[in-house]
């Protein structure tokens, strides 16, 4: 069972973005990732300073960190979203209305807009772009994502270190969010 993600992704849309591939060697240069998973290719098993780049909350998790059968999904893995051609909003169970980065009061159903325009404040009236928006860390919007899976809502964060170390490969300031059950669309 899927416990939910942590997700990373560029904080704002460089007009470049780094082959998957780059994105993949970069991760695995920083020690996040090693090799793929033996039964799953597109699952990147966590590398030896993992650990080191996101921080645990709480007392020790029960974290595995490889798969125990052919079937397993229930581990820590990572795999690679994107780039995509253009922002992606992405939102789950966990997902509470956005704050108008004006006024910061709650926009009811935001995640439900047609983000092809920006999203007008239905308090102040500014408009907010998908990148504006603040979800509080419950949801966000990006043309690339890392994606940490089997980590619970608030569960882990990743270091200030590990945001860093991202933002060499694409300039500008990287950020997470968290995802329970993701919601298609
Ligand atoms: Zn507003």
């Amino acid at each position: 069972m899927n416990n939910g993600k942590l997700l990373l992704h560029p904080a704002s849309t460089p007009s470049e973005l780094p082959a998957r591939r780059q994105l993949a060697e970069h991760l695995n240069a920083l020690g996040a990732t090693q090799a793929p998973s033996p039964y799953h290719p597109e699952q990147l098993l966590p590398g030896e300073r993992f650990l080191r780049l996101v921080t645990f909350m709480g007392c020790s998790p029960h974290i595995r960190l490889e798969p125990e059968s052919p079937d397993d999904d229930g581990y820590c893995y990572l795999t690679l979203c994107g780039p995509h051609p253009s922002p992606l909003l992405r939102h789950g169970s966990n997902t509470r209305p956005p704050l108008c980065h004006h006024c910061r009061k709650p926009i009811v159903n935001g995640q439900h807009h047609d983000f092809s325009g920006a999203l007008p404040c239905p308090k102040c009236g500014e408009r907010n772009t998908l990148e504006q928006l603040d979800w509080k860390h419950n949801a966000g919007a990006a043309r690339l994502f890392v994606e940490i899976h089997n980590i619970f809502p608030g569960e882990a964060i990743p270091t200030p270190e590990f945001l860093n170390d991202m933002s060499r490969l694409i300039r500008g300031r990287w950020d997470y969010f968290f995802l329970l059950q993701e919601s298609d669309g």
